[in-house]
């Protein structure tokens, strides 16, 4: 398949781009072929960066005419392997297209070229006291092109949705350059499919994402934070129940750790300060954001108290500065940090709230009964039944993993659940899609991307 030995498509792809949009050789950084997931290191023959959607497009009308094959890439933090470029893929990056075109507080939207980084966003619509409510641990160096590509989810979710709910409009180009510019700032748009919902989680398999119109939010002025201990799975999620009815729309994470991640935070990851002993089944982080400070802070205390009152909680502490507020994140970002327990095959899956007290437990079980001396962490984002696992199995977890994912995704499927909740498909879970895609859906997909992308230049290999 791989064609880039053509020194004629090589030498037009530099004439598109000119000196300075192009790299090969040495002058190739890692950053920009290296799996995160430390799945593959393959150097790429060419890495394109183009600057302009002209150029995008122009690039993908010479690489269709000749079936060459590309990977995408934003800032490289994907969880499932698809960025990376495979033998013979040239690679595209968007790391000059980081325009931010524009603000607009009349419809609060901004128009965003694909390569501007998440936490870029984020600061820009501070700067015009709005907000965009996307926020992930990547936020540095993940991008919104992909950030849109795999659908991202993150912390807010519970309130704000995913990315797929944060977009108004996207502009995009098709694998043989066409480019369907569906970049305006309508919220209302009912003429006929949505096409950008094409984009928007399909991993860079349908269309290369070059700008899109996000939606902004008012910026709250409260924020409340707050860690609790639980004894148990029933009460956290009855603990979500009552949250969600007394806080409303304010109720901005529900983020809970079981207490093996928490074990792991304090004893792996120094940096992180637990405020709460290691003696509780389940620690929730919960948070919420308003426009008035004085009521919304009355209105969360009472429903912490209301919760200890009913025995549902069982210790609390509320942060009662910025300080203590970003040492209680710390806390839950550290499930990402337990590094020092050895290489941890993470998971992304989602299932019903109340099979997760159950899923829990019997998760452990199946994977102990064939490791014993498996180390495990669950945690996630349970107010959006998005559940993060972690798992190290001894030194063989990276050559094992195909087997601790079966037993993983086995039961996920028992329990109707999916093998992906907000990280995507990629090539690291694309063997288990039929636990959670029937047979007609898949065979859907496939007509979509043989009808949007014929030759089966774009991220081939990925999804399926
Ligand atoms: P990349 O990794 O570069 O690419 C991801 C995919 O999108 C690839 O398939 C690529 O080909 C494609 N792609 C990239 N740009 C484009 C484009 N412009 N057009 C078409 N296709 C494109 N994810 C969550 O959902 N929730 C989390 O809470 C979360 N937390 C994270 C925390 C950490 C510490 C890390 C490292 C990752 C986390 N992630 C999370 C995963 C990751 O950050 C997201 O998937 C992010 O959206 C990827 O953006 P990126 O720019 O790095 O994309
Ligand atoms: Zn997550």
């Amino acid at each position: 398949m791989a064609i880039v030995e053509s020194s004629e498509l090589i030498e037009q792809l530099k004439a598109i781009v000119g000196p300075g949009g192009y790299r090969e050789g040495e002058d190739i950084d890692s950053k920009n072929y290296k799996d995160l997931m430390g799945a593959r290191s393959v150097h790429p023959p060419l890495l394109m960066r183009p600057e302009t959607t002209e150029q995008v497009s122009q690039i993908l009308k010479a690489c269709h005419s000749v079936k060459q094959p590309i990977a995408p890439q934003g800032g490289m933090t994907g969880l499932v392997s698809g960025a990376a470029p495979l033998d013979g893929e040239i690679v595209l990056s968007f790391e000059r297209m980081k325009e931010v075109v524009e603000v607009d507080k009349f419809t609060s939207t901004m128009t965003v070229q694909a390569g501007v980084e998440l936490q870029t966003i984020q600061e820009k619509a501070e700067e015009s006291n709005l907000l965009f409510p996307l926020d992930l641990g990547a936020r540095g160096s993940c991008t919104i092109g992909g950030n849109l590509a795999t659908n991202a989810g993150g912390n807010r979710v519970i309130r704000y949705g995913m990315t797929r709910d944060l977009v108004v409009g996207v502009e995009a180009v098709l694998a043989d350059g066409t480019i369907i510019d569906g970049l305006h700032k309508l919220r209302k748009n009912n003429t006929g499919y949505d096409l950008k919902q094409l984009f928007i989680g399909s991993e860079g398999t349908l269309g290369l994402i070059t700008q899109a119109v996000i939606k902004l939010a008012p910026k709250p002025n409260s924020q409340a934070v707050a860690l609790c201990g639980l004894k148990s799975f029933s009460e956290v999620a009855d603990f979500l129940v009552l949250a969600q009815s007394s806080l409303g729309s304010n109720l901005s994470a529900f983020e809970v750790l079981w207490n093996n991640t928490y074990k792991l935070i304090d004893e792996y990851v120094p940096h992180v300060d637990s405020p709460l002993s290691q003696s509780f089944g389940f620690y929730v982080l919960i948070e919420t954001m308003g426009s008035n400070a004085e009521q919304d802070l009355d209105l969360f205390l009472n429903t912490l108290n209301e919760a200890s009152e009913s025995g549902l909680v069982e210790e609390v502490v509320v942060a009662d500065s910025d300080t203590k507020i970003r040492n209680i994140w710390a806390v839950r970002d550290g499930a990402a940090e337990v590094i020092g327990a050895g290489y941890m095959h993470a998971y992304d899956v989602s299932l019903n709230i109340d099979d997760m007290g159950y899923f829990g437990d019997e998760v452990e079980k199946r994977i102990r009964a064939k490791w014993e001396q498996t180390t495990i962490g669950l945690f996630g984002h349970i107010g959006d039944g998005n559940v993060h696992i972690i798992v190290n199995i001894g030194p063989e977890t990276r050559d094992l993993h195909l087997e601790i994912d079966e037993i993983v995704y086995r039961l996920i499927q028992e329990l109707n659940g999916s093998i992906s909740a907000e990280h995507g498909i990629g090539i690291m879970k694309k063997q288990f899609l039929e636990y959670s895609k029937s047979d007609p859906e898949i065979q859907l997909m496939k007509t979509l991307k043989q009808t949007m992308d014929p030759h089966g230049i774009l991220s081939p290999g990925r999804i399926f």
